[in-house]
């Protein structure tokens, strides 16, 4: 129903596209943006447009960046030999928060999940095995979900990383079991990552 015009119709069909956002969210954030003073408004746009732009997967680590490679990966400070694997930048930047780790990272952008229809070609594997097959690595760490996609994607990534003779260890189930990594306090990340176990 086009009861405002198209201009902000097309404002609200789009902003109802985010996640998590319904239809009277949409309506409130699209009259709000109407009502923002022009700069601002563009400014957010203008935002959108360099994110997209600019925003690309670290060549090393696949996190994402606007550095190629990201800051992590090229800080000579941090420890190479030491990988962390993640699902998501978000879990990334949750254990950059803690300040107890100082490896570097591999995110996978997902997990298995057969209902999904998410397969291992599907995600950030293949990257990892063949980064770990050309450098010199001591330990992969798997920072994957508590949750049964993340259980079965450290499994299978225990599996293919076993025959290159590299240690594979696994976060402790200090992080509580279907829980988030995003979402999980800063203690209990450490504590999980401090006991961590070797697969
Ligand atoms: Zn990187």
């Amino acid at each position: 129903m086009n009861f405002y015009g198209n201009p902000i119709t097309r404002l609200i069909e789009e902003l109802s596209g985010l996640p998590g956002i319904g239809g009277k969210s949409a309506q409130r954030l699209a009259f709000y943006i109407i009502n923002m003073p022009k700069e601002k408004a563009y400014a957010l746009s203008e935002a959108i447009r360099d994110a997209k732009e600019n925003i690309k997967y670290c060549s090393v680590c696949c996190n994402l960046t606007d550095d190629d490679p990201c800051y992590i990966c090229d800080n000579p400070k941090r420890n190479h030999k030491i990988i962390m694997v993640v699902e998501d930048p978000r879990d990334m930047a949750a254990y950059e928060k803690t300040r107890e780790f100082n490896g570097v990272y591999h995110v996978l952008h997902g997990a298995i999940s057969p209902m999904l229809g998410i397969g291992p070609q599907d995600i950030k594997i293949k990257e990892l095995l063949e980064r770990v097959g050309k450098e010199d690595t001591d330990e992969v760490i798997i920072a994957t979900n508590p949750n049964v996609e993340g259980e079965a994607t450290a499994m299978y990534i225990n599996k293919l990383l076993k025959p290159l003779g590299v240690k594979v260890t696994r976060i402790a189930n200090g992080v509580p079991v279907g829980g988030d990594l995003e979402y999980i306090d800063e203690v209990t990340l450490s504590r999980a990552l401090e006991g961590r176990r070797e697969m």
